[in-house]
């Protein structure tokens, strides 16, 4: 490796951003993620995201969804460059029975930008997605939009962001009025005020700028509103800390922002301060060792597996975040956990809404393999060292189906596509120990339905979903001093009635009753019960 190949993925890394939108459903995440593309250049047609959204809500339109799938893979990941640095962003589904998959594409991002319904504050979606965030200390922006409509006032709002998600607010703009009187908002970091004019056409560079804060010209044309922000302003200053990077870095200091998504208004300033604030690719933790991403060596992480995008060719696409080095199209790869080799040809980036062939890749960025069940969820990449990565997150469901198939004869079929979407992580399969019947495990139903419409159209197979007793799941281990292999097969043994695999034989105790975890975990005290199982 030259000292020019190791500057130059070095540069790279540090003008990578890679980030999610992390909001609750129509808090204007989608028009924002396509304003964030009309301002960095990357679409010229406004629409084009939302075209695709209708049909996020409801199961029916997710059936719709399936048709399209290549659209909507396309804009799961968009890649698009801005001043000097290349911004990934990531999707993340709206639905909460997909949160599964949400808290995946979450490991995958240095930062997160959250949207607000200034009408609404902190909602059960947000506050799930945050705390996911706050788990791992991902640095968290905060666009609150809306400000065009009868909405909270703003220090309400302030304070219930800093209540509700338990992390300190430091506003970088205040809004003048709101609703039919929004004025603008005041940036008190450039001491001006951004003046509001509605409209989704504007050119996206022409907001009209009244320089201090204190100018008196402001109070003339904006009246009580402006004299309230004023003091609101002061107030604040008084009260909030000052902004601190390492406090946001850390996850425990949002800046906040105003804005209002539709009206092209604040948004500049969010992907601003996603290029001047949020964190270049970092390192991240292997079971091994710690990998830095201007290492040389290409390593990375499969966060996210969608399947049959075209159902004619059974392919699938492995969503792999870059962790390090410098990926070329035709490397030669190894799966780490089969040992296999892999030599991507066609792997695609994701610009904008199109699908291209990739050339070449680097930390932070997020590649897809098109691959037919040799990458799974979890999987590390290397150019030949052993390494795992750690930290892709398995829930343990809380709901659970049986499900056999209609026509004995299509038992094989079953079973693969059950396969294919548990290595997908559409929905978790168990195999008990004892029996036959396979079983489903979700986080939410609407993923049950997915299934049944997937496993009849992409499989051919006409599932039976069935009730099941079970409503709690623990994965179980025992530690080397407590007894190891032997101790867990003994439980296994004692238990089998109750303990189920699930795809990667890890084994599972399903219960009815939370009631009955307790009295098991005091039966049996040299066994971990997890509610949580990390890919290893
Ligand atoms: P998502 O579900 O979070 O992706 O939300 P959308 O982007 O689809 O927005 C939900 C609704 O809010 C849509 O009808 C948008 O047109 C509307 N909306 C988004 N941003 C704004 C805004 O700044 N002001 C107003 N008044 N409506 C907005």
């Amino acid at each position: 490796m030259s000292a020019e190949t190791q500057t130059r993925i070095e540069h790279e890394v540090r003008r990578r951003r890679t980030f999610a939108i992390i909001s609750h459903p129509d808090a204007g995440k989608t028009t924002l993620t396509e304003k964030l593309l009309l301002f960095s250049g990357a679409i010229q047609i406004a629409g084009s995201v939302k075209a695709r959204k209708a049909s996020r809500h409801a199961t029916s339109d997710w059936m719709e969804i399936e048709k399209q799938r290549g659209i909507s893979v396309a804009s799961s990941v968009m890649q698009m460059e801005y001043r000097d640095c290349v911004i990934n962003l990531l999707d993340t589904p709206g639905h909460q029975d997909f949160s599964e998959d949400t808290y995946r594409v979450l490991t995958a991002v240095d930062a997160a930008l959250m949207v607000i319904d200034a009408a609404n504050g902190v909602e059960p979606q947000t506050r799930r997605l945050l705390q996911v965030c706050r788990a791992r200390n991902t640095p968290i922006l905060t666009f609150v939009n809306k400000m065009d409509r009868e909405v909270r006032q703003p220090l309400d709002l302030m304070d219930e962001i800093e209540r509700e998600l338990g992390m300190s607010v430091v506003p970088f703009t205040w809004p003048v009025g709101m609703g039919k009187f929004f004025g603008g908002v005041l940036d008190l970091g450039k001491d001006q005020m951004r003046v509001f004019s509605p409209g989704e056409e504007r050119a996206t560079n022409d907001d009209e700028i009244i320089e201090g804060l204190a100018n008196p010209v402001l109070e003339e044309r904006f009246g009580s509103p402006y004299m309230e922000a004023a003091s609101e302003v002061e107030l604040v200053r008084e009260a909030a800390p000052g902004f601190d990077e390492a406090e946001f870095l850390a996850g425990r200091q949002t800046p906040m922002f105003f804005g209002s998504a539709i009206n092209n208004f604040g948004v500049r300033e969010v992907l601003d301060a996603l290029v001047d604030m949020a964190p270049a690719p970092g390192s991240r933790p292997a079971l091994q060792r710690e990998v830095q991403p201007g290492e040389p060596k290409f390593t990375g992480v499969v966060f996210k597996i969608q399947a049959n995008m075209d159902p004619a060719h059974r392919d699938r696409i492995a969503f792999l975040r870059v962790a390090s080095g410098h990926f070329e199209r035709g490397m030669r790869l190894k799966v780490v956990r089969s040992g296999k080799e892999l030599r991507p040809n066609t792997v695609v980036s994701f610009l904008s809404q199109r699908r291209e062939l990739l050339e070449e890749a680097f930390g932070g960025d997020i590649i897809g393999i098109p691959n037919h069940g040799v990458l799974q969820l979890g999987d590390t990449l290397t150019e030949g060292e052993s390494l795992q990565f750690t930290g892709l997150p398995f829930f343990a469901p809380e709901m659970f189906r049986a499900v056999e198939v209609a026509d004995p004869l299509r038992t094989k079929q079953l079973r693969a596509g059950l396969t294919q979407l548990g290595e997908e992580g559409a929905i978790q399969v168990f195999r008990p120990v004892a029996g036959s019947v396979l079983l489903l495990g979700a986080v939410g139903q609407l993923q049950f339905e997915v299934v049944a419409h997937r496993l009849e159209h992409e499989y051919g197979v006409k599932a039976r979903i069935m009730p099941a007793r079970y409503n709690v799941a623990r994965w179980v281990t025992c530690d080397e001093a407590d007894g190891g292999e032997r101790e867990l097969k003994r439980f296994i043994d004692g238990n089998s009635h109750r303990v189920a695999l699930d795809a990667v034989d890890a084994p599972c105790v399903l219960l009815e009753y939370a009631g009955e975890l307790r009295a098991m975990q005091e039966n049996w005290p040299k066994i971990k019960f997890h509610a949580l199982r990390e890919h290893a």
